[in-house]
């Protein structure tokens, strides 16, 4: 009877660790101006060189809106292995989509509260369509669309600006100039919607896209 009542301390005890330990991955600094930890799983092996672009160009978009990026690469770090906190994402590069036609070039998961923390990029498909424009320009763009859907839900898609559904000439021009952005009110709901404390999380389910004609 002692020996099973010490072996639920210890699985209790067990338990209670764990939470701790996952509360401390979870915490986060406070700092300004607001940031967000985005992990990135390249399972297409894009150059390192391409990459550091790609996430410069998005970085770059969030920042106009006041929001750094941390870019986190998943075969560097063992952080992809839990679930992410409150202030983390992840994009998964994949070759090609599981679904949508071959213009869809993404795809974010939202749960039922518009919320959502993971994001695949359709690399192929996006790669056979850039045209005149460089991968890295992009496929940062496209981190940015699908880092914008998770961080502004699932009415994200807007006529203006990055969120767009559906990327023309024109807005395949401004993204070559670097100034397809966030529309300021977007760029106002995605800080209102960082948390101000960071905390574990769990979500899934729904989706938001992005095509190009
Ligand atoms: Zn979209």
């Amino acid at each position: 009877m002692e020996d099973e009542n010490v072996a639920y301390n210890r699985i209790w005890l067990g338990w209670v660790g764990s939470v701790l330990l996952c509360g401390a991955a979870c915490w986060a600094q406070e700092d300004e101006p607001p940031s967000i930890t985005v992990f990135v799983n390249n399972s297409v092996g894009i150059d390192q060189a391409v990459f550091r672009h790609a996430e410069n160009e998005a970085a770059g978009l969030f920042r106009r809106g006041g929001i750094e990026v941390h870019w986190r690469n998943c075969a560097e770090t063992s952080d992809c292995r839990r679930p992410p906190c409150s202030n983390e994402f992840v994009l998964h590069i994949v070759p090609n989509g599981r679904t949508g036609s071959d213009f869809v070039f993404g795809e974010a998961f939202l749960g039922p509260d518009g919320r959502g923390r993971y994001a695949d990029v359709f690399f192929n498909r996006l790669r056979d369509a850039q045209g005149s424009l460089s991968i890295a320009q992009l496929l940062g763009a496209v981190f940015a669309h699908e880092l914008g859907h998770l961080l502004l839900g699932s009415r994200a898609h807007t006529l203006m600006g990055i969120m767009q559904p559906i990327w023309r000439q024109e807005a395949l021009r401004r993204i070559a100039m670097g100034n397809l952005t966030f529309t300021p009110e977007q760029q106002r709901m995605m800080k209102d919607r960082l948390p101000s404390e960071t905390v574990a999380v769990t979500s899934i389910a729904g989706r938001g896209r992005l095509g190009l004609q």
